[in-house]
């Protein structure tokens, strides 16, 4: 994947930079900026060479047209406090406020055009509807540096076609976010221990399967851990359960079997009366979940379990919350798993936007980790060992 480095002097050129800005927003104000933070390395790595950087970026789900409420400005506002310097909006992507705010830009000066998506050729499935909206993009700039690892797993003009049309490189965002992610995909010190949870199986089958035959322990929490327990044959009451997916679940157990990987399930639940933070709950077996009852948390014993499990191994990716973290009663079983992922001195990756979330919204130093990935999608694409077009266009 070609670097920084390999483009050159960067002295008196604009550099276009696609970096990942989608943070979550309560109205204007950014709750949690994990991406704002993590796109400040390569933006003044750039500067430092002498260039001018115009960032491009996306913020929520707008329908191809612009809309107020998913405007960049909070975002930089955020990257201009950050970087200590003025980061000028334009109001569009690629139009007359774009071109003139990339036309004034000196060397050392920051921009960043408006919501990328406010244009629908950004996500289009035809070629050159991308292609059209890459050349304007292209326009604006003599050099291209993807780094919004959020979205390289995406065909998307600001990601995909534009790379074929400037000379291109990952920045340093996407290049820590791809040796992470492959070093535990491909060359992992053992023991190797994948711990999975969040929300449905049915959303990380292509993970569990790849990292099936590479883990030496998978541990399972979270809401998808419902489908393994059912699996066994527990009764789980009204926890989350995908019925649909049981035989392929039984699958992934027997292929455990056969290569010896080690299947760590949680051999207590807490389990609530319903979903609420404030919801009666007490805890019981795995195996002993009452009928009107739902699993909302792993355990104390199985926390211990997990801890114990992670705490002594050399890799450890960590995938999907144990529990409803959201709600203080039901994040013991993460809080336990992210403290074992801390106290372990092996090379320890989060992967997942909410998992990601979860380590900062609990509390946790993010330094204790050996990498927290950025991107959700992205993240669980590399893990499932899948080429990704955004950094497919970036090999050299
Ligand atoms: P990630 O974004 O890290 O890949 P997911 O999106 O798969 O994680 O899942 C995160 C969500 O899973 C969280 O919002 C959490 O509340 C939910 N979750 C975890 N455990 C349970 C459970 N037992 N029942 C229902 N939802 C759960
Ligand atoms: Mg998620």
């Amino acid at each position: 994947m070609k670097t920084i480095d390999s483009l050159g002097d960067l002295t008196g050129k604009k550099v276009l930079v696609r970096s990942d800005l989608n943070v979550p927003l309560d109205g204007t104000t950014i709750t949690d900026d994990g991406r704002v933070r993590a796109s400040v390395p390569t933006i003044e790595k750039l500067l430092a060479a002498g260039a001018a950087v115009i960032v491009t970026a996306h913020l929520g789900r707008p329908k191809g047209a612009p809309e107020d409420k998913y405007s960049l400005a909070p975002a930089a506002a955020r990257l201009s406090e950050l970087l200590g310097k003025p980061v000028s909006l334009a109001s569009d992507l690629v139009g007359e406020s774009a071109k003139a705010t990339a036309a004034a830009l000196e060397p050392g000066q920051v921009a960043m055009l408006e919501n990328v998506r406010f244009d629908a050729r950004e996500t289009s499935k035809v070629d050159d509807e991308r292609e059209a909206l890459a050349g304007e993009l292209a326009a604006l700039a003599d050099v291209f540096v993807s780094d919004g690892f959020g979205v390289v797993h995406r065909k998307q003009a600001s990601v995909y076609d534009i790379a074929k049309m400037l000379p291109a490189a990952a920045g340093l965002l996407v290049q820590k976010e791809v040796e992470s992610l492959s070093k535990a995909v491909t060359d992992p010190a053992r023991p190797y221990a994948v711990v999975l949870g969040g929300s449905k199986v049915s959303d990380k089958l292509g993970v569990i399967a790849n990292l099936l035959t590479k883990a030496d322990r998978l541990l399972i929490g979270g809401g998808m851990v419902f489908t393994f327990l059912k699996a066994q044959g527990y009764e789980v009451g009204s926890s989350l359960l995908e019925e649909d997916q049981l035989d392929t679940v039984k699958g992934y157990l027997a292929t455990a079997k056969e290569n010896g990987v080690e299947i760590v399930l949680p051999t207590d639940i807490v389990a609530a009366a319903g979903f609420a933070a404030d919801a009666e709950h007490d805890v019981v077996a795995a195996d002993a979940i009452p009928a009107d009852r739902m699993g909302l948390d792993i355990g104390p014993d199985s926390a211990t379990l997990f801890a114990s499990k992670i705490v002594d191994a050399k890799t450890i990716v960590w995938n999907g919350p144990m529990g409803v973290f959201e709600f203080d009663a039901f994040a013991g079983g993460t809080k336990a798993v992210a403290q074992a992922m801390i106290d372990s001195d092996g090379f320890s990756v989060v992967g997942g936007g909410d998992s990601a979330a979860a380590v900062r919204i609990l509390g946790f130093d993010e330094a204790g980790f050996g990498h927290i990935s950025t991107g959700g999608g992205a993240s669980l694409e590399l893990l499932e060992g899948k080429t990704l077009p955004g950094l497919a266009v970036l090999e050299g």
